[in-house]
């Protein structure tokens, strides 16, 4: 069993992944409501990205995790389903725009570890939340590890100044401890870190993800705001 507030490492300079095959799919009618729960980011969407915070959603699905999306009370970039769901195994859902401030970290919240414990961490991170209690006798599933670790990878990739990986919970540790003692870190840290775990080419996901990307590209342009929401 690991201790949540202690969960960290930081991604090394210039030996990011190539070519990460990331299975995501928006959830199904989120995008309006991810709109709403979300604001433009006050940093470069892309170079200003500094962070990835792991989290667990307190609870045993993922339509109970977007509810809280639908009532504009909090958001985060993706969504990786429980084992009892069809979506499991198969993609994760992207639940809010990359380019978008999502809601999923208190404002007040930092830790000197993560760039220059600078708050306001909503601005420079991606938020991941897992479909789990957050408590022990509720495991993680290898899928949800290694769905995790991938998206992390893909983000390492495209975002060149991300470094800091790190729980809620070392974010917040007087109110939140998620993703847990149970939630495997140690192996969830290697599967980001080894070069060897990239996925198997397959042709249809480059075209899928080239076409997702192009997608959201549109979306961003559409639909970003100058209102702080
Ligand atoms: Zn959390």
């Amino acid at each position: 069993m690991g201790n949540p507030v202690t969960y960290q490492f930081n991604l090394p300079a210039d030996s990011a992944p190539e070519n990460v095959q990331l299975h995501e799919e928006w959830y199904p009618g989120i995008i309006p409501y991810a709109l709403t729960a979300s604001a433009m980011r006050s940093v470069d969407p892309i170079l200003g990205v500094r962070a990835v915070v792991i989290h667990a959603t307190a609870g045993s699905s993922s339509s109970g995790a977007v509810s809280v999306i639908k009532s504009g009370t909090a958001s985060f970039h993706w969504l990786v389903p429980d084992e009892n769901e069809a979506a499991h195994g198969v993609a994760a859902w992207a639940t809010c725009h990359e380019a978008r401030r999502a809601w999923h970290v208190r404002n007040s919240a930092s830790h000197p570890d993560v760039y220059h414990g600078e708050n306001r961490v909503n601005d420079y991170s991606l938020g991941i939340e897992i479909v789990n209690t957050c408590e022990p006798n509720d495991p993680y599933s290898q899928w949800q590890v290694e769905q995790t670790a991938e998206i992390v990878r893909y983000c390492w990739e495209k975002y060149p100044n991300l470094k800091y990986i790190v729980s809620h919970a070392k974010l917040d540790p007087t109110r939140r401890k998620d993703p847990g003692s149970h939630f495997p870190w140690d192996q969830f840290r290697e599967m980001v870190l080894d070069a060897s775990r990239i996925r198997r080419n397959d042709p249809a996901y480059e075209v899928a993800r080239a076409t997702q990307n192009a997608a959201k590209i549109k979306e961003q342009i559409i639909f970003d705001d100058p209102e702080e929401r």
